[in-house]
């Protein structure tokens, strides 16, 4: 039996449950359905057939869940940071343990290769390792001394928080914005993508078995308008983590409005991978090549707009063309598949949609602008050349396997059209020469830049955007200053005596 005949017949085993019972919530330690009774279908990209069944919870299912994780709070919240670093270890432990079973659920809910959703798995479980050991750490504050007084602060975990998450990557992202969360001392009401139920349900399952406390981690599944607007509006939680789309972004934020919610967005980005003629092309052309079509391209930070100085254009485009061509396309649980299936059919149709409207803008398709096959959401590596960047496909977010090329004159026109999007999130940087690299890095609009590298973490470093791409930094101290409010205690050295305001 080869290794994809393998992974079929495992995924199978593993959604049996799924199928059988369906996606239930999570609330205070129990899979309860939503109260109205009322579900809501999920599908596979992989042929559009169905999957699970999955609870459509509206408020008062929210309100539920709200209610256990403010119940669970005042305990979590005590317990001792050693104690919670132990628990979240366990978490990741059990993680681990389960990581085949979620890789294969991961891929077959989301259509994203295995070779890539085994990786993120794994990942998941070093997310709660990193914060679990910040744990402890997590209320510590400064000493701020002057002549007559000590001020010294410390930190103090906000209170119940919503997690909000897209469908790429997942279980990756959840637990990039859950681990932190706990390892505060916050409780998590969560509610994943409509089109990505399954891991949010072995997460919370998982954790749970491995000794996290009832109510600490709760799940609610739903749409958006219904699910999410309650939970962003409801007065129990305190602050909102959201990762998704620039405009829902703006509808949370107006939805938490009222009720004085601290926000944190991670949203879409158009990410320039800028190549000048002085770098090292061939590795320029395989990070370009990566961070465009792995993850299918359904990934905030891909590298969806390539610059290329105009001396080595016709050769950067025709390797990254070449490159395309020979991607394989296939069913995601395949391990030679590098591009599965698009999330869905309406992103599908998407971007399809962009093929048309490159074109009618006078741009040229050099590889790919097809869909593969009748059956699934297929869509081939595509690069477009000959596109200018106030061309839609160079402006918007197609978050599909889409790369858009743009030949550039020199240092200035490469940061110029660099910077001009409406996008902030993340910037790729290919040059040999030193100065440039500093100059040009200061000079990028982008929350995060890479020279010379793919997108590769280090999770103590800030990640986040500027611009349109979000607001606020995950990663090392930075997810607990959103997850804590940082208290003052001020202390006089010398006697201090109030004006007196009494005659
Ligand atoms: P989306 O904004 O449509 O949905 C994200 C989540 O928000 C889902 O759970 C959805 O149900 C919920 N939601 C929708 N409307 C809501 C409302 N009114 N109130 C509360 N919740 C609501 O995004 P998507 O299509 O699922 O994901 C793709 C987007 O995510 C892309 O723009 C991508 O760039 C972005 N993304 C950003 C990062 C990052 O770190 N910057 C990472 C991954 C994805």
């Amino acid at each position: 039996m080869s290794k994809f005949e393998a992974n079929l017949e495992q995924v199978e085993q593993y959604l049996g449950r799924f199928r059988k019972e369906g996606i239930q919530n999570h609330i205070a330690g129990k899979s309860v359905r939503a109260e109205s009774g009322a579900t809501f279908e999920n599908t596979t990209p992989v042929d559009n057939s169905h999957l699970a069944d999955v609870a459509k919870s509206d408020a008062a299912d929210v309100d539920a869940a709200v209610k256990a994780a403010q119940e669970a709070f005042p305990a979590w919240r005590a317990m001792d940071g050693a104690k919670r670093r132990k628990i979240l270890h366990q978490v990741a432990d059990a993680i681990e343990q389960r990581a085949e079973e979620i890789s294969l659920i991961e891929s077959i809910d989301t259509g994203q290769a295995i070779r890539f959703m085994s990786k993120a798995a794994v990942r998941g479980a070093e997310n709660f390792r990193f914060f679990a050991d910040k744990a402890v750490e997590a209320q510590d504050g400064k000493a701020l001394r002057n002549a007559s007084q000590l001020n010294y602060t410390s930190r103090r975990p906000i209170g119940p928080v919503a997690v909000i998450t897209p469908w790429n990557t997942p279980f990756m992202l959840s637990t990039w914005k859950i681990a932190p969360a706990l390892a505060a001392g916050c409780t998590v009401v969560h509610k994943p993508a409509e089109f990505s139920p399954l891991t949010a349900k072995l997460l919370v399952e998982t954790a749970e078995q491995a000794g996290l406390p009832p109510g600490v981690l709760n799940l609610v599944n739903g749409f958006g308008e219904t699910a999410g607007r309650a939970l962003t509006e409801h007065p129990g939680i305190k602050a909102v983590a959201f990762v998704g789309e620039g405009r829902t972004g703006s509808m949370i934020m107006s939805q938490g409005a009222a009720t004085l919610k601290r926000v944190h967005f991670e949203l879409g980005g158009k990410n320039p991978c800028i190549i000048f003629d002085d770098a090292d092309i061939d590795r320029a052309v395989d990070a370009a090549v990566f961070m465009i079509y792995s993850l299918n391209g359904e990934r905030c930070t891909s590298s969806s707009r390539l610059l290329v100085q105009d001396t080595i254009y016709d050769e950067v485009v025709k390797r990254v063309a070449d490159a395309a061509d020979r991607i394989k396309v296939g069913h995601p649980l395949d391990p030679e598949t590098i591009v599965g299936p698009l999330i869905h059919k309406v992103h599908e149709e998407k971007v399809l949609s962009y093929f048309e409207i490159g074109r009618n803008e006078g741009a040229q398709i050099m590889a790919g602008g097809e869909k593969v096959g009748q059956e699934g959401c297929y869509v081939r590596p595509t690069l477009f050349v000959g596109a200018r960047n106030d061309m839609r496909i160079a402006q918007e977010e197609i978050f599909g396997p889409v790369l858009t090329a743009i030949p550039f004159k020199d240092e200035d026109e490469a940061v110029a059209l660099a910077n001009d999007v409406e996008f902030g999130l993340a910037g790729y940087l290919w040059t040999n020469d030193l100065n440039r690299a500093l100059t040009v890095s200061d000079r990028l609009e982008a929350g995060m830049i890479w020279v010379n590298s793919e997108n590769v973490r280090h999770l103590p470093a800030p990640f986040g955007g500027v611009k349109g791409s979000g607001i606020g930094r995950d990663g090392g101290d930075w997810s607990f200053d959103f997850y804590m409010e940082t208290v003052n205690v001020c202390l006089p050295t010398v006697t201090q005596n109030a004006p007196k305001l009494a005659k």
